[in-house]
Parts: structure tokens; sequence; C-alpha cells
């Protein structure tokens, strides 16, 4: 079971690379042309709960012990995990979250607390 970046992910960044605030402009522009109007955010939740079933699903049936049924074989990682984000971008712009800003905060958090925590971990050993 792989528990590192395949060296096949290149995340080095390209210059036509959206950023985070770039994906939350993009999302409220389609919707506000395309979708018409954001769904309220209990329904916008249930849609992330989906979601992430459907990613939990997929994730199960690739890396857990759990079979694929015929339903479950054009399932695709990237696109169950663009759902996802699809649905957490749409209720951070109607909740006025600028999630740039909170994953900065979170990761310095993330940083401070957690800074010797992983590193001491003996189920973490290489
Ligand atoms: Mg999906």
């Amino acid at each position: 079971m792989p528990n590192t970046k395949p060296d096949s992910l290149d995340l080095s960044p390209r210059p036509d690379d959206p950023t985070l605030r770039g994906l939350q402009a993009a999302t409220d522009g389609w919707i506000r042309t395309v979708g018409v109007r954001y769904f309220s955010e209990l329904t916008n939740l249930a849609q992330l709960t989906e979601e992430v079933g459907e990613l939990a699903r997929l994730i199960s049936r690739t890396y857990g012990e759990q079979s694929f049924k015929e339903s479950d074989k054009d399932r695709d990682l990237g696109e169950e995990m663009a759902d996802v984000l699809w649905v957490l971008l749409c209720l951070a712009n109607q909740t006025g979250v600028d999630l740039t800003e909170a994953f900065r905060a979170r990761l310095e958090k993330k940083t401070l607390r957690d800074k010797d925590r992983h590193r001491n971990n003996p189920k973490l050993a290489i």
C-alpha cells in the first residue's frame, strides 16, 4: 500500500496554476453564470458528505479489501477529490471563508503544535 507521493506526481508549480483564491473566484463565477445560485449551506453540507462518501468508496475499493462492483469501475480518484473540493469551495464562498488565509493559519498552527510529534512517533519510523 503506497504511503508516499509517487515519483510520477509532478508538484512543481506551473505558471498557469490557479491559486486557491483563484479557485474560489472561478467557483463563484461559475455559480453566478451557469449555476444560477448557490445551494443552501445545508444542502451543500449534505452534498459534501455525499461526495466524501463517494471518495471513501473508491479509496476503499482501490486500497482496501473491498472488491470493485461493476458500477465502481469507471470512477476516477482525481474526479472524486475534485468533487469534494468543489463543494468545499462553494461552502467557503457562501460562508465568507477565505480558504487561503484559513489554510495558511492552519498550517502554521499544525507546524507549531506538531513540529516534534510525528518525528517522535515510532509508528512512523521509516
Ligand atoms: Mg463524486
